[in-house]
């Protein structure tokens, strides 16, 4: 990048046409490699025992069992020496919320270490969004001229920054059938600056194996998993070989509906090197959202085997109905699970009805699931995904990817098992 000083007092910045650094120093390759924090040694305690203790356990806020939440945006100190320290630290400091909050805070740094100790990763950086993470991870990696290889079916909204925001920035999204890994020997260049993809897919439950992408990608590009729908519980992609792992957090990582976030997991290196672009572009989850998620994470396992139970139960009733055309879920699908790449079959099910009429029916006469997008949360929760989550994809694009008009999404909670079935039920009944 230079830095051109015209006569007319105009600094010009120009354009680079370099790769991306994150993407040009191999940062991202060995996910184990630590941080600058130094990880929390979690490694001889079981997730069960993470989760629950992942508030408080670096015991740098006092004898706390949760942390107290610290909303200020900003941090004093007594000499300007101290602030210049913090500064040249920042990004350990600015991260433990000793500096200002758009740089880190306490509680986002607590839950930051909890989510490394779950994956066994380097480092974690926390975001106000699962999409905030999601397009801050692209930012440092690509720029204009470059491509991205992704499935063909993800969330609606990435599936919007891959088809419309990234080409107008000048970079060009590739979609392929990642079920198919073969297809990469085609489509990756020397342009290609990640694959990416989530397993399973939202909304169709598509399954990918993870290993056979990473042994097509044979270290050229970062292996990019979303796993949102599995949770660090249903699977953890590092240990099939992926270099970075992305969440929306506010599905079943909180769990309650009632906190917004994402998080970037990879090597300390990598972390390092998206820190400043979270600083200047500002996707920070606040201290806020993050004590939610902090109070959260402790029940995620006992909600997730809960909801998981529950899933496998109604999924069966499903598939034994006649109104029923077919039924995603990972444990019908015959490449489940993927070599032990997933720890359970997860609490989502796609179902496909005869129409759009039918589908309306079936989610106006639920009476405990409630007709709301989102998903992971302790409610169940049912959604139509061409009117809502993928309106943005064209329709001829969405049927094909498989989501068709009578295709319905379920979420399932911790409610009652026989409450949930009697509602499942009676709105076949109603078709
Ligand atoms: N990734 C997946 C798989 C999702 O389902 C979602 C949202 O539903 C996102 C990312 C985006 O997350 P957020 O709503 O937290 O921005």
């Amino acid at each position: 990048m230079s830095v051109v000083n015209e006569k007319s007092n105009v600094v010009v910045i120009k354009p680079t046409s370099q790769p991306r650094t994150a993407f040009a120093d191999n940062s991202w390759k060995n996910y184990k490699e630590e941080g600058p924090l130094g990880k929390i040694r979690w490694n001889h305690w079981n997730k069960e025992t993470i989760l629950v203790h992942s508030a408080g356990a670096r015991g740098e806020s006092g004898p706390y069992v949760s942390i107290p939440t610290y909303t200020g945006t900003t941090s004093a100190a007594l000499t300007c020496d101290e602030l210049a320290k913090r500064f040249a630290n920042a990004v350990v400091d600015g991260r433990q919320g000793k500096i200002y909050s758009r740089l880190g805070t306490s509680s986002g740094f607590e839950l930051e270490c909890a989510l490394a100790g779950l994956h066994d990763c380097g480092d974690v950086l926390v975001l106000g969004s699962g999409m905030a993470a999601i397009s801050h991870l692209f930012l440092t990696l690509v720029t204009a001229g470059d491509n991205i290889v992704v499935h063909r079916t993800m969330y609606g909204c990435t599936d919007g920054l891959c088809n419309t925001i990234l080409p107008e920035l000048g970079i060009e999204t590739r979609y392929v059938d990642l079920r198919n890994p073969e297809i990469l020997k085609k489509v990756i260049d020397d342009k290609t600056r990640l694959v990416f993809f989530e397993t399973p897919a939202n909304p169709t439950l598509d399954l990918i194996d993870i290993k056979a992408v990473v042994d097509e990608v044979k270290g050229r590009v970062p292996v990019i998993v979303d796993n949102t729908f599995c949770s660090p519980l249903g699977q953890n992609p590092f240990e099939q070989g992926a270099n970075i792992v992305v969440y929306s957090i506010t599905k079943s990582i909180g769990g309650h509906s009632d906190a917004i976030g994402g998080a970037i997991l990879g090597s300390g290196k990598f972390i390092a090197n998206i820190y400043p672009i979270r600083n200047d572009i500002g996707g920070i989850l606040s201290a806020r959202e993050s004590a939610a998620f902090l109070t959260g994470i402790k029940t995620l396992s006992l909600r997730y085997n809960q909801m998981q139970e529950s899933a496998r139960e109604i999924a069966k009733l499903l598939k034994s109905s006649n109104k029923v055309k077919k039924v995603y879920y990972p444990e019908f699908d015959e490449k489940y699970p993927l070599n032990g790449q997933m720890k359970g079959p997860g609490y989502i099910i796609s179902v496909v009805l005869d129409s759009l009429e039918s589908g309306k029916k079936f989610v106006e006469s639920l009476r405990v699931i409630t007709n709301a997008v989102s998903l992971g949360g302790v409610e169940s929760l049912v959604c139509h995904p061409a009117s809502t989550t993928h309106a943005v994809v064209a329709k001829e694009q969405r049927e094909s990817k498989d989501i068709v008009d009578g295709l319905i999404r379920l979420s399932i909670g911790c409610e009652s098992l026989e409450d949930l079935k009697k509602d499942i039920q009676r709105a076949l009944d109603s078709i």
